[in-house]
């Protein structure tokens, strides 16, 4: 059954690392004698610059892909992207994933179920350990505690750890090792994918690199938007990426990944597969991306995925996980599912439960305007007469008692009204 809000020890670990990450990303721009907002038009300008001949430059990549040696494939939906990813994977049978918004999207745990799946982001591998659902894009794990991963292990691996993060992470990690060293097949995502035909990972663990590098094949899942111009940029936004999300300078690891190893050690004979990846696809994923274009919502196709508009959602500190749709928490989510499911699904996830503060936006490095994505949304509902149960209840008050909280008498209705 779906939980309605987050239980307060959730929400106070959420809280925690949220106040973290901010007070991290203030340092970073104090130090650095940045203005926060000049940094951002910058950044938004980069990511812009692919957006404007759209089409053309995805042309481009997709030809730059093949001549580089990746297998190139478009899924128009969901459905789609997992049928390439079952056929890519084939008789394999041992696969490791790192963590993959689009995957998420596309329900890749409706081919997952198929294998011997394991997730390798250790948040993710906390997150499956408690069969529960990641409560952030970036911090899947945030609203488990320490505590509450030591008393998980007693009961699955039977081992007594301390209640150290540190200690918690070492032992975590040598299990997801030993999962990544006998994969057959790597699934990643992508941070961006450039128009000369590179995919740019970025990561803090290691793990994405291990799932790219080690397993014969690598599979990159991502969606059309992940585009940038060039190498340069899509570096620039990883540090954007990493400077919003958690409030590192930079992340630890970024993995430009051009192709299949390859070597000409012997008789300069080009051969592929060495000790990288043998055969490198991507699925390039559209899922409603060309049609949010059409209605209006392309701005969302500049998001990177950071995490900070949820970081300061009072709405998402709240419902958590719970507000937005399986691929996207949040306003994000909304959006994805107004476009993708439709507006009466959109409903159920959420888009009357944002109180349009426009904290969203304020936090989000890109400049995209959320909350007014959700009011656009919210008017296509209203000419389609969807609206959330509280609504009707309040237009049925209004029709016949004339006031919204229902009854004639004066002591009814508040002498003062909250409107957002
Ligand atoms: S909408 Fe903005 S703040 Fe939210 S994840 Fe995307 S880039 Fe980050």
């Amino acid at each position: 059954m779906k939980k309605e809000y987050l239980k307060k020890e959730n929400q106070i670990a959420i809280k925690k690392a949220v106040n973290s990450s901010l007070e991290n990303r203030q340092k970073f721009f104090k130090s650095q004698n940045i203005e926060e907002n000049q940094y951002k038009e910058k950044m938004t300008a980069i990511r812009k610059k692919p957006f404007e001949d759209f089409e053309k430059n995805l042309k481009m990549a997709k030809e730059n892909f093949k001549k580089r040696g990746f297998k190139v494939y478009e899924a128009m939906d969901a459905k789609e992207a997992r049928n390439f990813l079952n056929k890519i994977i084939g008789k394999n049978k041992k696969i490791s994933s790192s963590k993959t918004n689009t995957g998420r999207e596309i329900e890749i745990k409706k081919v997952a179920e198929k294998f011997d799946w394991s997730e390798t982001d250790l948040g993710d591998f906390i997150v499956k350990m408690f069969k529960e659902t990641d409560e952030h894009f970036v911090l899947p794990a945030i609203h488990i505690t320490a505590e509450m991963i030591v008393e998980k292990i007693k009961q699955i691996y039977k081992e007594d750890i301390e209640a150290d993060p540190e200690k918690l992470t070492h032992y975590l990690c040598q299990k997801i090792r030993e999962k990544i060293l006998r994969a057959e097949v790597g699934v990643t995502g992508a941070n961006f994918f450039t128009q000369a035909g590179q995919v740019i990972l970025l990561e803090n663990e290691g793990n994405i690199s291990l799932v790219s590098r080690l397993p014969k094949k690598h599979i990159v899942l991502c969606g059309i938007d992940k585009i940038t111009e060039s190498v340069e940029d899509a570096v620039k936004l990883c540090q954007t990426a990493a400077i919003f999300g958690t409030g590192q300078d930079i992340t630890q690891y970024i993995s430009i990944i051009s192709g299949p190893s390859k070597t000409a050690d012997i008789e300069n004979q080009l051969v592929e597969g060495a000790q990288g990846a043998q055969e490198v696809h991507i699925i390039l994923v559209d899922n409603g991306r060309r049609e949010m274009i059409k209605r209006g919502f392309g701005d969302i196709l500049r998001c990177i995925n950071c995490g900070s508009c949820i970081n300061f959602c009072p709405v998402y500190n709240q419902k958590g996980s719970q507000y937005g749709n399986d691929g996207y928490i949040g306003s994000k989510g909304i959006v994805f599912e107004a476009v993708q499911k439709g507006l009466k699904q959109a409903q159920q996830v959420g888009s009357h439960n944002c109180n349009l503060c426009d904290s969203c936006y304020r936090n989000c490095p890109m400049k995209i305007a959320l909350s007014e994505m959700v009011r656009q949304i919210r008017e296509e509902q209203e000419l389609k007469r969807i609206q959330s149960s509280a609504n009707k209840e309040m237009l049925g008050k209004i029709k016949k008692d004339g006031n919204p909280f229902g009854g004639k008498s004066d002591e009814k209705i508040p002498d003062k009204l909250y409107c957002c």
